[in-house]
């Protein structure tokens, strides 16, 4: 059995001795009887005589190969004990095989990795490990990293979203509002975590909370805060669709202060990313600090605040928080 393996791991060509290329169209290995293993097999369907590398084989065998006029003799390395003799004539020497193992004899090519991805209609890097480990599958060499195109392309749930560029140009023309729902309970009695974020300035507010519908009650307060301290009115409210921003009771405060509520459409939480990458920052610090020094959660305000004290990342466009009026620039010493 033949088995042509398309590869980019060998050479494409081969040159005989009379200086014909000849074509190189699969790799693979082979067993002889003893075993010995020859791995690295290049299938070249045009060559007339199977041609062994004595060096490859004794390396990969740990067997000594001896010439003699009548032959050929494989001994073990370290024994010595002749493990394979051959007899032959003519200007080459050869190896005879017997009937009986010529069969496991034959020549099988291994696919690559990416065959093996193709055929097993493309299963990931760990998948094609696995079976690889419990040899339901052999391979020519390890899995790359290599990207596949049809992959990319199957397997896209939607086009990319495109990047936003928008930011308002006053504070509080624009805050984006997310909650956060923890996993367990603080020490404190708190199951989740409102993100107030500033479009323009990109300062950042949390509010630890022991119910969902604590959410709207603590905007409404955030509204008053920022007409007391800032002289302000919010003019539109980015929310996703979740109920504690979106009810009776908010629709009608929002009516009477004039603002607008901008709501994500359903399943495109893009539309409410700059609250979301918020929550994962703040995530972030508060999971770091918690490791490192048991910060223990319902601490979101204080992470919040280390967020605020730090520059920004030397990618983002947006200027530090404090360096915008009225918030004063940070004294980290
Ligand atoms: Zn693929």
């Amino acid at each position: 059995m033949v088995t042509v393996s398309p590869s980019s791991s060998f050479p494409s060509s081969i040159i005989v001795g009379n200086g014909a290329t000849l074509p190189v169209v699969g790799t693979g290995y082979s067993v002889l009887p003893g075993p010995f293993r020859l791995d690295n097999v290049l299938v070249a369907p045009d060559i007339i005589r199977n041609l062994l590398s004595v060096r490859k084989f004794t390396t990969d065998n740990l067997v000594s190969i001896e010439f003699d006029p009548l032959g050929v003799s494989v001994k073990d390395l370290r024994t010595r004990n002749t493990l394979l003799r051959c007899n032959s004539t003519g200007p080459l020497y050869t190896l005879q095989l017997s009937s009986s193992t010529a069969g496991s004899c034959a020549l099988v090519a291994t696919p690559s990795p990416t065959t093996w991805h193709r055929r097993l209609g493309h299963p990931g890097k760990a998948t094609l490990q696995n079976l690889a480990r419990t040899s339901s599958i052999i391979c020519s060499k390890p899995a790359d990293d290599s990207l596949c195109h049809a992959c990319q392309l199957g397997r896209h749930t939607r086009l990319p979203f495109a990047t936003s560029m928008s930011r308002a140009s006053k504070n509080f023309d624009l805050i984006h509002c997310d909650l956060w729902t923890s996993p367990t309970i603080s020490v404190s009695g708190f199951k989740y975590y409102l993100v107030i974020l500033d479009d323009c300035s990109h300062f950042l507010w949390t509010f630890p909370l022991r119910v969902k519908s604590d959410a709207f009650p603590t905007i409404s307060l955030f509204f008053a805060h920022v007409s007391t301290q800032f002289g302000c009115t919010v003019k539109s409210v980015q929310c996703d669709n979740g109920r504690e921003f979106d009810n009776s009771a908010s629709r009608a405060f929002f009516l009477a202060h004039g603002t607008t509520l901008r709501m994500s459409c359903p399943y495109t939480l893009q539309q409410n990313g700059k609250a979301e990458c918020m929550i994962r920052t703040v995530n972030n610090i508060t999971r770091t600090l918690l490791f490192h020094a048991s910060c223990l959660l319902g601490r979101c305000s204080c992470h919040c605040h280390l967020y605020s004290q730090l520059p920004p990342h030397q990618n983002s466009k947006h200027e530090h928080p404090f360096l915008r009026p009225p918030w004063q620039p940070p004294l980290l010493s």
